[in-house]
This record gives structure tokens, C-alpha cells and sequence, in this order.
């Protein structure tokens, strides 16, 4: 009995979405069926490797493909790992992945649904030529199988008990009822060509079922035949002299061609693996071809290495970077398939954590080694010294691709546009390449432009006398371009790299120095840029600034460290610095954030603040005679957290307590507009805050219409 079951709501959208979109490329279908196959085919090799038994019922790897003119449908059967009837139910329709929702929202955007394979839903592929899928499935652990479904929301499986597909030894078979206007998939020719474009470097033979007609001779009809015969029983045995002319003409004239139709299979990938070639003989198209069916990818990769080690250890790699990061990139929980392990040819895993970093997680690619041992296992791999020391040479490698690719200034644009987060990640997390990955760094600055520059550009012009690195850390270009930290370095034109990346706070954690120069924050403390003149003034304005700074940070209490005359700014009157060892006020940003998603905001996330002061402004010294005529001055004290609030804003925290910053703003504007506080019942010393001030309001008009 077949049993019936409704696609999971998003499958449901995706296949309609399939079914209707109007796309002519349809072709992919029979890519991600094969590559499917193949996928299916690498896990049962796998565990036949330890388990030599599960390929008992069936020890061939193939790919078949077998179009039938008279039903109408395309046939993909591979002797992969088959599926259980679980398999069936929960990856074909009921259990949707991410990919599933991605996919959809990328089609929204503009993509293309050849890019299908890479979110991980191309199975349903199927339906853009099919108006019925039927999958027949055997997996060792289960009996025969079919699934099936005609779209529309739902599909059925049942036990196969008819057979009438055959019997499965062990895999599956995916029969695609194709609609009637895609009888061009059951052409040869077409066949061929799409294996030879999409699949040519499937490591299984893919065999077509292909037709033979020969042409064979036979003699004109039956009757003739029997005519000759009955001539022969009745003649008396004569000997004449042959006349070889004559019989021929005979021979002719009695016999007539026909076609004897038989079928075959024809093996379509008979290549050696692309990466045991020599790099010279590889064409790029065959790279990129190879990339697409390694990848999924729709697109061609953007650079390639091929490459060979040997010596004590030998193995051979191919590897690529793609032009795009995929949707998840930074999924961090998500396995991903990017190095494919070989041992001797052999497919081991796709998802071998120990041949790359995690930083490196966008190139992709193939490792085949001849030193590893077959049967090696997940456990064993981790204390594997073969496999650390390839990771060596892939990590080598990639470098060497991305300086490369960053010779040419195009290619290297899309690059870092893509991947410069890994990039930065790896400043972070690799401590023997830091100073290699680093030269690959790029940011704007505040002499660049749109441009992005190198630190060694940066080095290269850095002003005489200058002796460290200058950046500052925020949430956006528009944001730190204009911050008051930049002042005074501005003018002394000093050059700031804008980090406005959240990954560029752990990168500059970790990255101390560049070329012998320190990497120094704007926006901490320390930064020390004045010459020896502005230096002993700052000293002799620190004195006469005491009583102010003084009573600043009584003001002020514990939200602030300390209180202190600065050369930092040219036209701020104040900005809020933090420690150089602590946390910037865009990293308390980051975190805060981070925390919200946590739930587990902790108190140390709070960055030790010092207010630093600018001598040379108007503001401060007016407020510096105000204090020293009145220190109890209420306005004097309303003034100073004002500047301690604005300061926060423009040094990138976030205001603590706006209905305070607020009220005080009022109080200014009252000021402003000669509005006398005896004259408002609700200007107060201790302000309300805003939502009492406003409900109070409501009430009086409220009050108003009653009467
Ligand atoms: P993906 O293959 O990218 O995971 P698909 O939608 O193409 O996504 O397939 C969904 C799942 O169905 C696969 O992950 C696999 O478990 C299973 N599957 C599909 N085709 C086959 C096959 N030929 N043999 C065995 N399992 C298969």
C-alpha cells in the first residue's frame, strides 16, 4: 500500500516555484541527478573500504543513464548507497535544509536556478522537465523502495513488491516522466554533449544506453531462399568452373541490407582524473569544467593551482577559488564539502577538517594522496602526521594563489569584496602565516578615497618622522570619516586606515605590527602623535587645567577612569578614549550585540573610559573660568555631563540614559528661548523623566475635554 505524505511547506513553494518560473536552461536537471549519483556512489565506496561485505550484492560503481523513446522518460540509476525508506521520506520532501528558503530568496534576487546545486535542494531539478519523478531505491539496511510524485504538494511511497521496474541491488533509480516538449532529452547526441559539459570528470564511469544500428546483410526474401534450396535438392551435383564475376553480380542481385537494431552501453567518461594530469596539458575549460562539477558552482572559478609534491611524501592537489562566497560562508556549524580526500583515486570524505583551516574555508578543490592508507578513519585522521604536513603545503599554496590573484587589481577587487573576512579571521587565528596574510590586507583610509590600499602602500608613505600605523575601528565609513579622533591627525596629515569591518576588531587584536611599525588605535589611549614643542605646552595647560579636570571626574564619578588635557582634537571639545589593552567603544558595540543574541549580557562588557580634553577650545576654557568662579554651579555640573553625553555619541558608545541627555537638552533650549524655569511648574531639580512628563500632559488635556 502506498502511503501518502505532503512536502514540507517551503519544498512545496520550492517546486512550484520550479515548475512555473519560465527558464529555458533546463538542462541542469541531469547534472545535479548525476552528481547526486556520484555523491551516493562515494559514500558506499567509502564504507566498503572497512567493510568489504556491503558490496556484496552489488560490487560494480556506476552511473547509468537510459533514455526510452516510447515511455517518454530519462533514467538516472546509480549502485550508490540507495536510500531506506526513511531516507525517502525525509530527504526526498519532508525535511527542508537551509538551502531550501536561500535558494528561493536568491531566485527573488535576480539568480539564476542553474545555481540550485550549491543550496543543497538539486534533486528537484527533476521537475523542470518532468512532469512525474518515480524513485526506486535500495539501500542495504532496507528492501526496495519507490517514491513518487507528480508535484502538487504531495508524494507516496510503497515497498516494491511488483518489480516492475526491476530489481535493485543496491542503489536507486530515478525515472524522470519527461513533460512532452522535452523530448530532447532522450536524443544521443544531447545526452552525450550535457555528460560532456556538465560531468566529464565524475569519478564513476557514466554509461549511456545508446542504440546500434548495423547494417547486415541478408539475401532479397525467404521465398528466394527456400526457391534455392528446393533448385539444390533436385539438381544432380555438377562441377563448373566458378566464374567469380558472375557470382557477385548474383550475390547482389539476391541480397538486400537491413538494419539490426541492438543496444549498448557506451561509457561517456573515460578521461583520467583531470588532477593526475600534467597542469600543462589542462586547458582551462577543462579546469572550469572540472571546478563546476567539483563545486556546483555556476559560474568559473577565479583562479586555479594545480600542483604536485614529492619526495618523502607524495600527493597531488587542485585547487580553486570561486568568485563568489556562498550563502552560507560563515555558517559556522555547517559542515562544509570543500577539500575531497583521494587516496591512490580512491574517494575518501569531502569534509575533512584536517587538510584546512577553518579561515580557508572558501577554496575548494582535491587532494590525492599516495601515502595515506585506505581504510583510514575519521579518529585516526586528527594524529595523522601525513595529513598535517599537506596541510602545510595547501595552506602554502593558497597564499601563494591569493598573491597571485591580487598581481591582478580586478580580480583581486572581487577577491576581497568576497573573502577578505577570511582573510582577516586568518590574521586572527593563524599565528605562523599572520605576517603573509597580513600583506594581503586592504582597507580605505583616510587618503584613499574609494580606493582600498595595502599596509605596505600605507608603510610606503608614511610622513617622515611618522613611526606607527594609524586606524580607527567603527561601524561605518560616513561614521569614523567624521569622527573627532581624526582631528589632529588630519591636520598633521597623518593617514588613518579605516577598519569599519566587526572582524577587523579581532584582526588587529592579533595583529601587533606590520613591517617593525605599530598598529595604534585612534581612539584609545597612547597615541602620542604630538612633536616635543606641543608636548611641553600640553604639559603647562595640564596644570592650569587641574581644577577643571579635577571636577570633571568628581562630576562625572566612576563613568570615567580619569579626566585629562589632550592633543588629540582640533575642533572637539572633548572625546572619550579607552584603555589601550581594553576594549574599543565599537568592539563594546560589537559585543553588546553579540550579547542580545546570547541573552547573557554581563557587566564586564563596559569599556574603561577617560575623557580627554581639548585645552584649545573655547568651550573648555569658558567652562574652565565658570568652574573656577563657582564650583557648586548647577549649570557648570549640567554642562559637564552634557559634554560627557555629546563626547559618548562622538567617540561611538551609546548614550546610557537619553531621557536624562534629553531633559538637559531642554533645559538649554529653555535657556536659549529665555524661558525662565519659575515659569514651568515642571522644570524641576530632579527631571522627571520624559514618559511621567508626557503621561502628566495627557491627563491635563484629557481633563479638558471632559470638561
Ligand atoms: P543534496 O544532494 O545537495 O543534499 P538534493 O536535494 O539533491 O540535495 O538531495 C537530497 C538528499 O537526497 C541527498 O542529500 C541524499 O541524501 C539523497 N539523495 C538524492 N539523490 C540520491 C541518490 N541518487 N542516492 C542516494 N541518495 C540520494
Amino acid at each position: 500500500m502506498a502511503e501518502t505524505f505532503a512536502f514540507n511547506a517551503d519544498i512545496q513553494q520550492l517546486m512550484s516555484l520550479i515548475i512555473n518560473t519560465f527558464y529555458s536552461n533546463k538542462e541542469v536537471f541531469l547534472r545535479e541527478l548525476i552528481s547526486n549519483a556520484s555523491d551516493a556512489l562515494d559514500k558506499i565506496r567509502y564504507e566498503s573500504i572497512t567493510d568489504p561485505e556491503k558490496i556484496e550484492a552489488q560490487p560494480n560503481f556506476y552511473i547509468k543513464i537510459i533514455p526510452d523513446k516510447t515511455n517518454s522518460t530519462i533514467t538516472i540509476e546509480d549502485s550508490g548507497i540507495g536510500m531506506t525508506k526513511n531516507e525517502l521520506i525525509n530527504n526526498l520532501g519532508t525535511i527542508a535544509k537551509s538551502g531550501t528558503k536561500a535558494f528561493m530568496e536568491a531566485m527573488a534576487a535576480g539568480g539564476d536556478i542553474s545555481m540550485i546545486g550549491q543550496f543543497g535542494v538539486g534533486f528537484y531539478s527533476s521537475y523542470l522537465v518532468s512532469d512525474k519523478v518515480r524513485v526506486i531505491s535500495k539501500n542495504n539496511d532496507d528492501e526496495q523502495y519507490i517514491w513518487e510524485s507528480g508535484a502538487g504538494g504531495s508524494f507516496t511511497v510503497q515497498k516494491d513488491t511488483e518489480l516492475v521496474h526491476g530489481e535493485v541491488k543496491r542503489g536507486t533509480k530515478i525515472i524522470c516522466y519527461l513533460k512532452e516538449d522535452q523530448s530532447e532529452f532522450l536524443e544521443e547526441r544531447r545526452l552525450k554533449d550535457l555528460v560532456k559539459k556538465h560531468s566529464e570528470f565524475i569519478g564513476f564511469p557514466i554509461e549511456l544506453y545508446v542504440e546500434k544500428s548495423k547494417e547486415k546483410e541478408v539475401t532479397d526474401s525467404e521465398d528466394e531462399e527456400e526457391k534455392k534450396e528446393e533448385e539444390k535438392e533436385g539438381d544432380e551435383p555438377k562441377i563448373e568452373e566458378v566464374d567469380e564475376e558472375k557470382e557477385k553480380e548474383e550475390k547482389k542481385k539476391k541480397t538486400k541490407k537491413v538494419k539490426e537494431v541492438s543496444h549498448e552501453w557506451e561509457q561517456l567518461n573515460k578521461n583520467k582524473p583531470l588532477w593526475m594530469r600534467k597542469s600543462e596539458d589542462v586547458t582551462n575549460e577543462e579546469y572550469s569544467s572540472f571546478y563546476k562539477s567539483l563545486s556546483n558552482d555556476w559560474e568559473d572559478h577565479l583562479a586555479v593551482k594545480h600542483f604536485s609534491v614529492e619526495g618523502q611524501l607524495e600527493f597531488r592537489a587542485l585547487l580553486f577559488v570561486p568568485r563568489r562566497a556562498p550563502f552560507d560562508l560563515f555558517e559556522s556549524k555547517k559542515k562544509r564539502n570543500n577539500i575531497k580526500l583521494y587516496v591512490r583515486r580512491v574517494f575518501i570524505m569531502d569534509d575533512c577538517d584536517e587538510l584546512m583551516p577553518e579561515w580557508m574555508n572558501m577554496v575548494k578543490g582535491v587532494v590525492d594522496s599516495e601515502d595515506l592508507p585506505l581504510n583510514i578513519s575519521r579518529e585516526t585522521l586528527q594524529q595523522n602526521k601525513i595529513l598535517r604536513v599537506i596541510k602545510k603545503n595547501l595552506v602554502k599554496k593558497c597564499l601563494e594563489m591569493f598573491a597571485e590573484i591580487a598581481e591582478k587589481k580586478d580580480d583581486y577587487k572581487k577577491f576581497y569584496e568576497q573573502f577578505g573576512k577570511c582573510l582577516k579571521l586568518g590574521v586572527h587565528e593563524d599565528s605562523t602565516n599572520r605576517t603573509k596574510i597580513a600583506e594581503l590586507l586592504r582597507f580605505s583610509t583616510s587618503k584613499s578615497g574609494d580606493e582600498l590600499i595595502s599596509l605596505k602602500e600605507y608603510v610606503d608613505r608614511m610622513k617622515e618622522g611618522q613611526n606607527d600605523i594609524y586606524y580607527i575601528t567603527g561601524e561605518s565609513i560616513t561614521q569614523v570619516s567624521s569622527s573627532p579622533f581624526l582631528e589632529n591627525l588630519r591636520k598633521k596629515g597623518l593617514e588613518v586606515l579605516y577598519m569599519v569591518d566587526p572582524v577587523d576588531e579581532y584582526c588587529v587584536q592579533q595583529l601587533k605590527e606590520f613591517d617593525g611599525k605599530k598598529l595604534k588605535s585612534t581612539t584609545k589611549e597612547g597615541l602620542d602623535i604630538e612633536d616635543e614643542d606641543e608636548k611641553k605646552k600640553l604639559e603647562e595647560l595640564k596644570a592650569e587645567f587641574e581644577p577643571l579636570t579635577k571636577l570633571m571626574k568628581e562630576v562625572l564619578g566612576d563613568k570615567v577612569e580619569k579626566v585629562m588635557v589632550s592633543g588629540r582634537m582640533a575642533d572637539s571639545p572633548c572625546v572619550l578614549t579607552t584603555s589601550e589593552y581594553g576594549w574599543s567603544a565599537n568592539m563594546e558595540r560589537i559585543m553588546k550585540a553579540q550579547a542580545m543574541r546570547d541573552n547573557s549580557m554581563t557587566s564586564y562588557m563596559v569599556s574603561k573610559k577617560t575623557m580627554e580634553v581639548n585645552p584649545k577650545h573655547s568651550i573648555m576654557s569658558e567652562l574652565k573660568k565658570k568652574a573656577s568662579a563657582d564650583k557648586s554651579d548647577k549649570t557648570v555640573k549640567d554642562l559637564i555631563w552634557l559634554l560627557f553625553d555629546t563626547s559618548l555619541l562622538t567617540s561611538g558608545f551609546n548614550l546610557d540614559e537619553p531621557t536624562q541627555f534629553a531633559g538637559r537638552i531642554h533645559r538649554m533650549i529653555k535657556l536659549g528661548l529665555s524661558i525662565d524655569d519659575d515659569d514651568d511648574a515642571l522644570a524641576d531639580d530632579d527631571l522627571p523623566p520624559l514618559e511621567e512628563v508626557e503621561g502628566a500632559a495627557d491627563e491635563a488635556s484629557k481633563m479638558e475635554e471632559v470638561d
